[in-house]
């Protein structure tokens, strides 16, 4: 598979929208969704609930109607369950499914999905091109995330991966990543952060990333 044309160019943004966990001032619960931004914006995934999800856009000062994108991770309520909410809002933006592609494929210039992984639970991950690598963002990351993060390879170094773990034990496959953000459903956040200290990053609703 050839590498990300566009691999050098790109500054991004990644905002925690909703998370188990949340700063204050916004709502949390099992849930996960974060804004991208890039030349433009694209929603990832949308938490458990439309109104918690509006209130901290709000909060955050983030505008449904300036969201080019939404991208689905996978069929599951805690990443579903804002969409209708949100197109109430904006019936402009374009909804990308776990369904729609076996294959890594363009969602913008610089932001790329893996393509649905896995048997049981089809998901995409979203690689994101900044200029210091590659950004990998997960939902559940159910197809295991040692397999996202081969795919995400075949496709340029792996600078940063954020995102809901789950039971990702593999801890080695983290090697030669630069930043470490676990948060939602992740189990071995514990674990992540004492085998890599200088690497993991702390999330939560509200947290930004910068790169
Ligand atoms: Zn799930
Ligand atoms: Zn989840």
């Amino acid at each position: 598979m050839k590498k990300l044309k566009f691999q050098g160019r790109f500054r991004m943004k990644i905002t925690v929208i909703y998370d188990n966990e949340a700063n204050a001032g916004l709502k949390s619960g099992w849930g996960f969704s974060c804004l991208i931004e890039t030349e433009e914006k694209i929603l990832f995934d949308t938490a458990d609930d439309g109104e918690k999800l509006i209130y901290n856009l709000r909060q955050l000062n983030i505008q449904p109607e300036s969201i080019r994108a939404v991208v689905i991770s996978h069929n599951h309520w805690d990443h579903t369950g804002g969409l209708n909410e949100f197109l109430k809002l904006n019936n402009n933006a374009k909804v990308f499914n776990p369904k729609s592609f076996s294959k890594p494929t363009e969602i913008s210039t610089c932001v790329h999905s893996t393509g649905a992984l896995g048997t049981f639970i089809k998901e995409q991950s979203l690689i994101v091109n900044t200029k210091e690598g590659n950004v990998v963002i997960t939902g559940c990351a159910h197809p295991g995330l040692e397999n996202i993060i081969d795919r995400s390879r075949e496709l340029g170094e792996i600078y940063c991966v954020v995102g809901g773990f789950h039971g990702f034990s593999k801890l080695e496959e983290l090697d030669g990543i630069e930043i470490i953000a676990p948060c939602h459903c992740t189990q071995y956040k514990q674990e992540i952060k004492e085998k890599y200290p200088a690497k993991f990053r702390e999330i939560k609703a509200g947290s930004i990333i910068k790169i």
